[in-house]
């Protein structure tokens, strides 16, 4: 059993960097949480609180129910792991494994046991007598896992930890850690700037801006209904286009014209109604890459079709990244297509206005 939960927590940095910003939070046993935010939003900062590495500036965190402000990293029974491994250069892997446990004053047969399982789970067996300086990046990251893993932590925190790994081991080493979740059922909290990192393998998703956490929920449901335009943008890949303009009404249909007036969509009607108190302001929506697709004979559909040059072709193989103009503005359309559209010829996509977002343009908040 290990329940996580932050309330109110606060950091304040010398100096009087506001680093994290009352986070309440609740990480539910056997959960794969990921805090993910670009660089600087005070990720780390949560993590290395739950750890014990960094003070508290106020508030609360509790591991299963027990308030562990005042407790010393080493009797809160999480394991940790870094970005940079750190492991000691002078021991071998199975020392480096073992260390921890020795330190504790495990039995010698039970150390052994517990390092060569571990050892066995991440297929590092063989390496067990070599030192860190003879071991490739992935192996060491597996080093840094494996010793986290034979402390049976009731919390598992990882740093960024792939993000010294090449893009292809990056993707693999993602894959095992989350194997790695599914067998071992703990609490794992893990922390990365990578939005896919997130969707791929977490349960939950915490995504933080400027120290304060914006969204937390399930990879979809931030995907699908993001609470704001910085979740909106920071989630997807490529990213969600946010173009500006006004709502209005004509005909009894709510239209959507952007400032360049290069395109005028009618909102779906199920949409109408959280709108109408914005009708003749300026909004900002976002229409994701894939909600732009190919108009098969070409011919525009009104209020629904937008017509657009071609700056950029970007074939990904199974679909094409299309990069047009909407008025002075860039936007990317991702078309599943057999043929490349000609460059500097207006192409003309139909917008899946089911799934169009709408934002308020001051507070940057979803409207619906
Ligand atoms: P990154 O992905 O770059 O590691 P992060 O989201 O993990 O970023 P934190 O490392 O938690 O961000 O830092 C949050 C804020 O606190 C930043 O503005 C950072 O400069 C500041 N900060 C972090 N550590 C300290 C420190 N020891 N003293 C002063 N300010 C700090």
């Amino acid at each position: 059993m290990a329940r996580v939960e932050l309330r109110n927590l606060c950091k304040v940095f010398p100096g009087g960097v506001q680093a994290v910003k009352e986070a309440n939070l609740v990480i539910e046993d056997k959960e794969f949480v990921v805090l993910v935010g670009p660089s600087g939003c005070g990720k780390s900062t949560t993590l290395r609180m739950v750890a014990g590495l960094e003070e508290i500036s106020s508030g609360e965190i509790y591991i299963d129910g027990v308030l562990v402000n005042d407790v010393p990293p080493k009797n809160r029974d999480i394991a940790m792991v870094f970005q940079n491994y750190a492991l000691y250069p002078h021991m071998t892997v199975y020392k480096n494994m073992a260390f921890g446990l020795i330190l504790r004053k495990f039995k010698k047969k039970e150390i052994d046991e517990r390092v060569r399982k571990a050892a066995e789970i991440l297929g590092i067996t063989e390496l067990l007598d070599r030192r860190p300086k003879a071991l490739s990046g992935g192996q060491r990251q597996r080093v840094a896992v494996g010793r986290a893993i034979v402390r049976q932590p009731k919390v598992f925190l990882f740093d960024e930890p792939l993000s010294n790994l090449d893009a292809k081991l990056r993707v693999q080493m993602r894959a095992e850690i989350s194997k790695l979740h599914q067998r071992l059922r703990s609490t794992m909290i893990y922390v990365t700037h990578d939005q896919v990192e997130a969707m791929t393998m977490g349960d939950r998703i915490v995504v933080m801006l400027d120290g304060i956490i914006q969204q937390v929920a399930t990879p979809l449901e931030l995907y699908h209904h993001p609470v704001n335009k910085f979740v909106a943008g920071f989630i997807g890949s490529p990213p969600m286009n946010m173009i500006n303009g006004t709502l209005y009404a004509q005909n009894g249909n709510v239209r959507f014209r952007d400032d360049s007036s290069t395109i005028d969509l009618i909102v779906p009607e199920g949409k109408r109604s959280k709108l109408e108190s914005h009708l003749n302001k300026r909004v900002t929506i976002g229409i994701r890459p894939e909600d732009l697709n190919e108009n098969a004979s070409q011919t525009p559909k009104p209020g629904i079709s937008i017509q657009a040059p071609v700056e950029v072709v970007e074939p990904m193989g199974s679909e094409i990244n299309l990069y047009i103009a909407i008025g002075k503005q860039s936007a990317t359309a991702r078309i599943k297509s057999d043929r490349e559209p000609e460059i500097n010829k207006p192409l003309v996509l139909d917008v899946t206005m089911g799934n169009v977002h709408f934002f308020d343009l001051e507070s940057e908040l979803t409207l619906v």
